[in-house]
């Protein structure tokens, strides 16, 4: 089927490297499976009046809904649609609700997919506190933004099922070629990392730092055990640092006027995060960590129903909560739809819109913090909103901003 553009609004467009962004840009809408279908809808409502409200109608998108996973095998047959992949390709901007993997068999995941097929290379995902209810005392010192490699290592799906005729193939190989022995009921995962992946999210990462005025940038990896992936990511990080952001960075030792870069071990990492929150701030990892230390990371600040994440390529960039489908919620209207809503912020941000973002940002504080929370995040006992009714609470704050 061919694709169809909307008849309203324009399409971003990239002009002398940079991305110029209409008054009425067609976005791309992915709503996902499960909790997908509660939040996306809400998140697109809080993003529509905070733009009214920031722009009296001068600016406005035209939301284009594609289709994936469950609803577009439903209605198209396949789980992910060419068109709907062309069409993200085309209009550069997208929101995405999550979409349902299954584990050990079945289907690759299609959110991996996406982001390898579009070349969606750096998940970048903001930690921030909101002043949701918490254990955690060192909460409102929380205020990370991870940059997650998002097209390599162990994550790129590389892998061969025990006792395969394929898995037999690559045992052998390693025996014959290399006198490795590994067990013959194994199955295996091949964990590749390059140099020009590890430099591109290391750059964009330094020049995210550079242009927002954050002050540390640390490398996370285990480089320690696999030295010739996660070892060499540090290098290469490193590399790009010293070579390409020398005006701007101290490497090893704090400076003032300069960024510091740093690294961790990725176990150390966990709990480092947990005793110095104030001493990260951004964070640059391969694949892997980059999915642990995002959820862990969010835990810190309310748990994966506040973390926002956005993929991002040369020139498309794809907004996603950093949670999936949430099954055992699904269908019940209670999902907390914060992570969805921060999450077209963070597009707006993208796209410029600094003023609809900050609306939303403030609007979104101001009503956890007077107490109104979903279940989630609601103490036990206390009285928690449904995702339609915190959306709307969230918009009566940015009315009364
Ligand atoms: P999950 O869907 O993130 O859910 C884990 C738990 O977190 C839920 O059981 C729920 O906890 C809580 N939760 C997540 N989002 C929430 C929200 N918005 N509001 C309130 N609570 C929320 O992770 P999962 O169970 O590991 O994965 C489920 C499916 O989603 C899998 O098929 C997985 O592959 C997929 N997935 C997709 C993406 C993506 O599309 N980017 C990302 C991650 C996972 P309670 O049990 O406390 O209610």
């Amino acid at each position: 089927m061919e694709m169809k553009l909307p008849e309203e609004g324009k399409i971003a467009e990239v002009r002398g490297g940079k991305l110029e962004v209409p008054d009425e840009p067609i976005v791309a809408v992915i709503e996902g499976d499960g909790i997908g279908r509660e939040v996306i809808p809400v998140a697109i409502r809080v993003a529509d009046r905070a733009v009214e409200l920031a722009y009296g109608g001068k600016r406005g998108i035209i939301w284009w809904e594609l289709l994936a996973g469950k609803k577009a095998l439903k209605e198209k047959g396949e789980l992910l649609p060419k068109e709907t992949i062309e069409g993200i390709a085309t209009v550069k901007l997208a929101l995405k609700g999550p979409l349902e993997t299954p584990v050990g068999s079945g289907h690759r995941s299609l959110n991996v997919t996406l982001r390898k097929v579009l070349d969606l290379y750096a998940n970048v995902r903001p930690v921030q506190y909101y002043g949701a209810p918490t254990p955690f005392a060192y909460a409102d010192k929380v205020d990370f933004i991870i940059f997650r490699e998002n097209t390599e290592d162990v994550y790129a799906g590389i892998e061969w099922k025990a006792f395969t005729e394929e898995a037999r193939k690559v045992l052998e190989f390693l025996e014959r070629e290399f006198g490795i022995k590994v067990r013959e009921d194994s199955g295996l995962s091949l964990k590749p990392i390059s140099k020009f992946a590890t430099q591109r999210i290391m750059r964009k990462a330094l020049q995210w730092a550079v242009d927002k005025g954050r002050r540390v940038v640390t490398i996370m990896h285990k480089g320690n055990i696999m030295k010739f992936t996660e070892g060499a990511f540090r290098e290469w990080c490193y590399e790009v640092a010293e070579k390409e952001f020398s005006e701007y960075v101290s490497i090893g030792e704090e400076k003032p006027g300069k960024i510091l870069v740093n690294d961790r071990i990725a176990d150390n990492m966990f709990q480092q995060i947990i005793i110095k929150p104030w001493a990260y701030d951004v964070i640059v990892t391969p694949n892997l960590n980059g999915d642990y230390i995002s959820d862990a990371a969010a835990a810190l600040v309310g748990g994966v129903g506040m973390a926002s994440g956005l993929n991002l390529g040369d020139y498309i960039a794809l907004a996603e909560p950093v949670h999936g489908t949430a099954p055992d919620i699904a269908g019940k209207g209670i999902a907390n739809p914060s992570a969805a809503i921060l999450s077209v912020a963070l597009l707006l941000e993208y796209m410029g819109w600094i003023e609809a973002t900050e609306l939303i940002r403030k609007a979104l504080r101001k009503t956890i913090e007077s107490g109104k929370v979903t279940a989630d995040l609601a103490k036990p006992g206390e009285k928690a909103l449904k995702t339609e009714e915190f959306a709307e609470e969230v918009i009566k704050a940015m009315e009364g901003l």
